[in-house]
């Protein structure tokens, strides 16, 4: 497929987003730009975007290919996908199998402890607040997600880690947790959105406890784009 850029419509932390000369699909740019901490720490890493673009079409393709629908359609070249347009829900949906990161800061449990069963949060999409931890009923009596909508997430995400925890687990690598955005089409499926990179999930190596994600970059670890390079080198090697 070859679309061209039509109206630019967004530009996040970490992509540029544009209409395209079909109604139905938008063009996502995969940028260089690494944030964290709600934006207040930032950086420019080249290859960044190629990796995620390269990375998230692996893994959300891999997903379509599973029965879980996403937005992604066609990674076009090194920083470009071709994805369904789609209204973005309002929500982050965070899912953990181990705990750390915020988690551990706001309830005070303790690191690294593995869950018996995934714990499954909604955050609101909001940089102003921060990206607030918010209830199903926050969700409902605000009109951010029907209920429909907030099980059709929930179960679409259990799923997600499903498949990503055992595709990764293949690689010698753990799924930790991960966030993810959900969107409407047109046709008014809810579908899975936005992207899925070490920008947006926690990698462990399996044997190592290396962190190969933006952890790298959050806790000033050193060499983020390595370890960005080997989720890419891992998930694109036949499995051994
Ligand atoms: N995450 C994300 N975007 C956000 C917040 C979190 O992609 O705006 C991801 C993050 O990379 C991790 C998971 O969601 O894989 C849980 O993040 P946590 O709530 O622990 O946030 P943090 O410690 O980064 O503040």
């Amino acid at each position: 497929m070859d679309l061209k850029k039509g109206e630019f419509l967004y530009e996040g932390k970490a992509k540029k987003i544009w209409a395209s000369e079909n109604k139905g699909r938008y063009i996502i740019e995969y940028k260089d730009d690494l944030t964290a901490f709600n934006a207040e720490k930032k950086a420019t890493m080249e290859g960044k975007g190629a990796l995620n673009n390269a990375i998230s079409a692996y893994l959300l393709g891999y997903l379509n290919s599973k029965g879980v629908p996403t937005h992604f359609l066609e990674a076009v070249d090194e920083r470009h996908q071709i994805v369904k347009a789609v209204k973005i829900v309002p929500l982050e949906v965070v899912l953990r199998n181990i705990t750390t990161g915020s988690l551990c800061r706001r309830l005070g449990v303790e690191e690294s402890l593995q869950l018996p069963r995934p714990l499954v949060e909604f955050y609101l999409k909001d940089d102003a607040l921060g990206d607030p931890l918010v209830t199903e009923d926050h969700a409902l009596l605000f009109g951010w997600a029907t209920r429909e909508e907030l099980d059709t997430m929930k179960v679409l995400t259990l799923k997600v880690n499903d498949l990503l925890r055992e595709l990764f687990e293949k690689h010698g690598i753990v799924l930790v947790d991960f966030k993810l955005e959900f969107g409407r089409t047109e046709e008014g499926e809810l579908v899975v959105a936005d992207e899925i990179s070490p920008d947006t999930c926690r990698f462990w190596d399996r044997s190592t406890g290396d962190r190969l994600d933006k952890d790298r970059f959050r806790k000033d670890l050193g060499d983020v784009l390595g370890a960005y390079r080997e989720i890419w080198r891992r998930l694109s090697t036949e499995e051994a």
